[in-house]
C-alpha cells in the first residue's frame, strides 16, 4: 500500500491511529479539562452514600409479603428469649407472620436444659426443644455412659432431638471429635434410636 486515496503512507497510518481517539472524544461527553466551578452542597460530587436516596424510575407493582401463605415450621432457632414475657412476644410474632412451630436448638444439658425447656413449654404446641450433648469428662477414661444417661434423661424430659452440635471457633472441635469417637458411639446409637430421623444436628 503506497498512497491509498491520495494519502501518503505516513498520513494514512497517522489517520488510522487518531481516528479511534477522535471517535472517543466525540461520544464521551466528559470534558477533557476539569470543571473549574467550585463544588457546592448540591454538587453530585458532594453527595455522601448515606444521603444518596435515588428515586426509582420503574413503575412496577410492588408486593409486600407480611405473612406466609402456608404454615411454616422454623427448623432452626435458639434460646433467644430471656423471660416468659419474651417467649409470649415470640409467639405473637409467630402468629403474625404465619410460623406454626419453632424448633429451639438450645444445646444445653442438665439443669440448664430443664430451665430452658420449662420456659418454652408453656407453649407446648408452638415450640419443640432439642438438648445438647454432655461433654463433661470427655478426655477422661470411662467417658460415655454418663453422657448417655444425660441424653436419655433429656429425652424423657421432652427433648425431641440433639443440637446444635457446633464449633464456631469456641474450641468445641476437640470436644466434638472426642464425643464422636468410639467411647460415645453407644450414645449416638441411642440418640438416633430415641429421636426421629435427622434429629441430631
Ligand atoms: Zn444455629
Amino acid at each position: 500500500m503506497d498512497k491509498p486515496n491520495g494519502f501518503s503512507r505516513r498520513a494514512f497510518f497517522g489517520f488510522m491511529t487518531a481516528a479511534p481517539l477522535a471517535a472517543a472524544s466525540i461520544s464521551d461527553p466528559r470534558p477533557l479539562i476539569p470543571d473549574p466551578r467550585p463544588l457546592t452542597p448540591d454538587s453530585p460530587e458532594t453527595i455522601l452514600l448515606k444521603d444518596y436516596r435515588p428515586r426509582s424510575l420503574h413503575k412496577v407493582p410492588e408486593t409486600q409479603i407480611t405473612k406466609a401463605k402456608f404454615p411454616i415450621i422454623d427448623m432452626h432457632s435458639h434460646d433467644y428469649a430471656k423471660t416468659d414475657a419474651d417467649v409470649a412476644e415470640w409467639v405473637r410474632t409467630m402468629d403474625e407472620v404465619g410460623v406454626e412451630r419453632t424448633v429451639i436448638l438450645c444445646g444445653n444439658t442438665g439443669a440448664e436444659f430443664d430451665a430452658v425447656y420449662d420456659k418454652y413449654m408453656k407453649h407446648p404446641k408452638r415450640f419443640e426443644m432439642w438438648c445438647g450433648f454432655n461433654y463433661t469428662g470427655f478426655d477422661q477414661p470411662g467417658y460415655g455412659p454418663a453422657a448417655v444417661r444425660e441424653l436419655e434423661r433429656c429425652h424423657q424430659k421432652g427433648a425431641k432431638g440433639v443440637g446444635e452440635l457446633g464449633d464456631k471457633g469456641k474450641c468445641g472441635a476437640l470436644k466434638a471429635r472426642a464425643a464422636l469417637c468410639i467411647p460415645t458411639i453407644p450414645a449416638w446409637i441411642r440418640c438416633l434410636r430415641n429421636a426421629p430421623s435427622s434429629a441430631c444436628r
